[in-house]
C-alpha cells in the first residue's frame, strides 16, 4: 500500500488550490491529488462563466464575502505571476423597472458593506456610457469585476503538483490516526485527507460513514453564444438584479476572456446524474425545494426551449439584439453542485467541513472559482493543524 502525508480528493479548482496551499503550509510533506477523470478541472471548474467576482452579492461576514474578496486578489496575483490573461472588463447590475429598486438599493448597501472597490450607482444615461447598447433605470457599476479562464488556472496549478488522474476514490476510512483510501488504482494510506469532490462530495462523505445534513442537487446551467454582431453590443458583463429567494444570479451577459459573449446560464435540475438524483429524491429537503420552486423551475425549463422568450429576456437589457445575432445552436453548459438542506433550502454559503483527519468540503458554489485560492489556504490550515 502506498503512503502519503495528505491526500486531496478531486482535481477541480478547489482541490488543486488546497494542494497548492499545502505546499506552503506543510513544506516537505507529500501531497497527492486524486482525480477520477483523465485530466483536471473538467467539471464545474472549466464549465463556468469565468467571472472573477468582486464580492457584490454576499452577506457581509459570510464565508463567501470574506473568501471571495481575498480569493480574487490572490487569483489576480497568481495569474500575473503565471502569465494567465485576466481582463478587468467590469460589470453592471441593472435595475430595469421601478419594482426592482428596493432589491437594487439593498444590493448596493450590501456591496458597499463588503468593501467592493470602485462602486458607482449610475442613472439611465450614465449606464450607457459604460454599456452604450444597454438599457435600465439604474445600475450598479463594479469596474473591478474581471474574467479569466479558470480551466487554464487549473492546468497551471496542477503543473506544480503530484496529480494522479484516472483514479477514483470509492471510500475513505479513518482509524488509528491514519486514513485509508480505497481507490480504483488500489489502496492508499494518508495522515489526512481533504475531499473536494463537487457533485459527488456528499455521496463520498456518506460512503465513508460521515453523515451530513445536506444532499447535492445537480443544476444544469446553459449559455447561448452571441454572433459577432450581437457580441459587439456588449462590452463587459451585464447582470439583472438578483432574486434573493434564488441563489443563482439570473441570466446575464458575460464577455469572456476569449472575447466571445455568452448569455446565461439558466438553472434547471440536471437529469444526467441519475445516481445523485436518486439520493436527492430520497431526502425530504429535495421535495420541499421542489414544492417551493416548481413554478420558477417550470418557467426555466419552458424558457430554455423557447427562442422568443429567451430573446425577450436578453432584449430587456440589450434591446437592439436581433434573432440573427444569437447562435441558437451553440449551447455550452455546466452542472452546478448545489447543496440543499433538510428544510428544502438551497445552502447559500460555502460549507468547508469540520476539522479532523478527513475534511469533507460539501458546498462550493459560485464564487468558489474566484475564491478558490483563499478556500484552499483555509482548508490547508485546517488539515495542517489536524495532522501533526
Ligand atoms: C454554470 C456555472 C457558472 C459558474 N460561474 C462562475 C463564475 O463566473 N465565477 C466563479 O467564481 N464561479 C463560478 N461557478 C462556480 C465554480 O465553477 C465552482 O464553484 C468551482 O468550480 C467549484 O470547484 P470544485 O473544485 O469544488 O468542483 P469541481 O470543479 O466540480 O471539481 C470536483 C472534482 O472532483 C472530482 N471527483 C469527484 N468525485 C471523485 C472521486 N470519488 N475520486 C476522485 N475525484 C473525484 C471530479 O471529477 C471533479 O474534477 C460556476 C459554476 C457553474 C456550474
Amino acid at each position: 500500500m502506498q503512503r502519503v502525508d495528505i491526500a486531496v480528493v478531486g482535481g477541480g479548482i478547489v482541490g488543486l488550490a488546497t494542494a497548492y496551499a499545502l505546499k506552503g503550509a506543510k513544506p516537505g510533506a507529500s501531497v497527492v491529488v486524486l482525480e477520477k477523470e483523465s485530466r483536471v478541472g473538467t467539471h464545474q471548474s472549466s464549465h463556468n462563466s469565468g467571472v472573477l467576482h468582486a464580492g457584490v452579492y454576499y452577506p457581509p461576514g459570510s464565508a463567501k464575502a470574506d473568501l471571495c474578496r481575498r480569493g480574487k486578489s490572490m487569483m489576480e496575483r497568481f495569474c500575473a505571476d503565471h502569465a494567465i490573461p485576466v481582463d478587468q472588463n467590469g460589470k453592471l447590475v441593472i435595475a430595469s423597472s421601478e419594482a426592482e429598486l428596493g432589491r437594487f438599493e439593498a444590493l448596493v448597501e450590501r456591496a458597499r458593506a463588503n468593501g467592493v472597490a470602485g462602486l458607482a450607482v449610475l442613472d439611465a444615461n450614465q449606464l450607457r456610457e459604460v454599456e452604450p447598447h444597454a438599457v435600465g433605470i439604474r445600475a450598479l457599476h463594479s469596474p473591478t469585476t474581471a474574467v479569466v479562464d479558470f480551466g487554464l488556472v487549473c492546468d497551471t496549478l496542477a503543473a506544480g503538483l503530484d496529480v494522479r488522474t484516472g483514479v477514483s476514490v470509492t471510500s475513505l476510512d479513518e482509524a488509528g490516526g491514519r486514513v485509508r483510501l480505497e481507490t480504483t488504482g488500489g489502496e492508499l494510506e494518508a495522515s489526512g485527507a481533504v475531499v473536494c469532490a463537487g457533485l459527488w462530495s456528499e455521496r463520498l462523505a456518506a460512503r465513508s460513514g460521515c453523515s451530513t445534513d445536506v444532499r447535492i442537487v445537480p443544476f444544469r446551467g446553459s449559455w447561448i453564444a452571441l454572433r459577432p454582431a450581437g457580441a459587439a453590443l456588449v462590452r463587459g458583463n451585464i447582470y439583472p438584479v438578483p432574486d434573493p429567494a434564488f441563489p443563482f444570479l439570473g441570466v446575464h451577459f458575460t464577455r469572456r476572456i476569449d472575447g466571445a459573449v455568452w448569455a446565461g446560464p439558466n438553472a434547471v435540475v440536471s437529469l444526467s446524474q441519475p445516481a445523485l438524483l436518486a439520493r436527492a429524491a430520497a431526502f425530504g429537503g429535495s421535495w420541499q425545494l421542489a414544492a417551493a420552486h416548481y413554478r420558477t423551475g417550470a418557467v426555466e425549463v419552458w424558457t430554455e426551449r423557447n427562442t422568443r422568450a429567451l430573446l425577450r429576456g436578453m432584449r430587456r437589457y440589450v434591446p437592439e439584439l436581433r434573432e440573427e445575432d444569437v447562435a441558437w445552436e451553440t449551447r455550452p453548459f455546466g452542472v452546478r453542485a448545489q447543496a440543499v438542506d433538510r428544510r428544502g433550502r438551497m445552502v447559500d454559503d460555502f460549507v468547508l467541513g469540520e476539522a479532523g483527519r478527513v475534511v469533507h468540503v460539501l458546498n462550493t458554489p459560485s464564487p468558489a472559482a474566484t475564491a478558490s485560492l483563499a478556500i484552499g489556504e483555509s482548508l490547508a490550515a485546517v488539515i495542517a493543524a489536524a495532522v501533526p
